[in-house]
């Protein structure tokens, strides 16, 4: 038996578990075309999005992707599909700056507009994806968080349409089996899928509307020219085109040239699946099988995994990117806490990626005169990057101006930031030290 909270094997896969099954894939090599109408940068899900919609609507687009498809956080994340857009923060970041917030209610509507896009596209194009719509648990750490969520659900509904209602500590054990929470919100219109086999899907329909797919080309810049672009490859060789998209995300670093790093802070998240649990087990962790978060400022994310026989655990286990066995430890020590009915148990996969945080906590979507950008998930892009690049592609076909609520004229861009997120660290523990302050108050270590 491992002492407490220790993880007891080492031998765990340091990779998604999604990749057991549908590991990141490599198109055919083709020779790259002289020009393009369009070239996307990046094959994530925002990239892919943008190039389908546009190869539909008839224009001869190219995709170049730095990795495999699926390589980068796409094909790593945990496949919850939500609103993910943290509307206080929002409102909070535009008070200090002085500036006129967007109009939340528009935000609202944009997100709640993400998921139906997504739930929308699946079904439409009949993806095996395993996506559910199986609801999310917001839980409340302290009694205080809990009188928060209470207070927030009535606006949650009128806002997003959510179908939100709180669980009581008392009845909280029909919806998780932990003892660490003061209650929890539950949001029906929320869902979880298999991020790589969604990616798999938008790979195939892309092929079939004609995108020229390519892997292993990482762009190093862009250059304007009369009439287009030129956009160089990291091994020196050029294509041309009218139109150029950015969708590299938490990346932004990569391209200098696309003016996107000073307004993107990576950050890295991090995640840990069980070995197959006895089925007891896991139905008493999750019965309804939601995906659920802790509530905390430094947020760990659970799930049971598509077969329902392990559980996912996830969160920053540290600012920058470390070992999947630094990070695994670091977040096992938290899942047993939280769920203690755990230790001892074998951990079959660890791994971690970087997401994209904007200054505002808003994702953007923007650009004119041809170079276009989709970036900023702050950390939930698995219906918000897809629903993204496909604005994007409509942004580009329809010529407009402003295409979605998350098309904004100001992207910040902080004077003191150069893309290199100095503060993290800081941050991280100064979080770290107010959650354990909520805790004491609460009366718990
Ligand atoms: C551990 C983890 C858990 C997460 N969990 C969730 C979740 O449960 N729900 C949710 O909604 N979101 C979640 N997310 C966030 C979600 O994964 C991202 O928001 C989303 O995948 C971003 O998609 P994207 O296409 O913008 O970026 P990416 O998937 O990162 O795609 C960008 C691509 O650009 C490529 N690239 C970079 N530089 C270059 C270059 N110079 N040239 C060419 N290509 C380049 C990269 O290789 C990459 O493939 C999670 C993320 C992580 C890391």
């Amino acid at each position: 038996m491992s002492a407490r909270g220790e993880i007891p094997n080492s031998d765990f896969r340091t990779q998604p578990i999604w990749w057991d099954e549908t590991p990141p894939s490599r198109e055919p090599p083709q020779e790259l075309a002289a020009r393009s109408d369009v070239v996307v940068v990046g094959g994530g899900f925002a990239g892919l999005s943008t190039a389908l919609e546009l190869a539909r609507h008839g224009l001869a687009v190219t995709l170049l992707e730095a990795e495999a498809f699926g390589f980068n956080a796409s094909g790593r994340n945990s496949g919850g599909v939500s609103f993910g857009i943290d509307l206080t923060k929002v409102a909070r970041w535009h008070r200090r700056a002085g500036r006129a917030a967007p109009g939340i209610a528009d935000l609202a509507r944009g997100a709640a507009d993400s998921v139906s896009y997504m739930e929308t596209f699946i079904a439409k194009n009949t993806i095996d994806c395993d996506y559910h719509r199986r609801g999310r648990l917001s839980c409340a750490p302290t009694p205080r968080h809990y009188d928060e969520l209470a207070a927030r659900t009535d606006r949650l509904n009128k806002l997003f349409d959510a179908g939100a209602y709180m669980v009581s500590r008392a009845d909280q054990h029909t919806e998780i089996g932990s003892e660490s929470f003061y209650g929890a919100m539950v949001v029906p219109r929320s869902g979880q899928l298999d991020p790589a086999r969604l990616l798999r899907g938008l790979l195939a329909l892309c092929r079939q509307a004609g995108v020229r797919l390519h892997d292993g080309m990482a762009v190093s810049r862009v250059e304007r020219k009369p009439g287009g672009f030129d956009v160089i490859l990291a091994d020196g060789k050029k294509i041309t085109a009218d139109t150029v998209v950015v969708a590299i995300n938490a990346h932004a670093a990569n391209l200098p040239s696309a003016g996107l790093a000073q307004r993107i802070v990576p950050v890295a998240s991090h995640i840990i699946v069980t070995e197959p649990l006895p089925p007891a087990t896991a139905d008493a962790l999750l019965p309804k099988r939601r995906t659920g978060a802790d509530g905390r400022r430094l947020l760990a994310y659970f799930r049971r995994t598509p077969d329902g026989m392990r559980f996912l655990y996830g969160g920053r286990a540290a600012p920058f990117e470390v070992s999947p066995q630094e990070s695994a430890a670091v977040l096992y020590r938290r899942m047993v806490k939280a769920f203690p009915q755990l230790d001892g148990t074998r951990i079959g996969h660890a791994w971690g990626c970087k997401v994209a945080f904007s200054f505002d906590g808003i994702p953007h979507v923007g650009g004119e005169n041809g170079l276009y950008y989709i970036a900023g998930c702050n950390g939930n892009g698995v219906a918000m990057m897809n629903y993204l690049g496909y604005k994007v592609g409509r942004k580009i076909i329809e010529a407009s101006k402003s295409i979605c609520v998350f098309d904004q004229p100001v992207f910040p861009s902080p004077p003191f930031y150069d893309g290199r997120p100095w503060f993290l660290p800081v941050v991280a523990a100064a979080y770290g030290a107010l959650d354990r302050f909520d805790s004491m108050r609460a009366g718990r270590r």
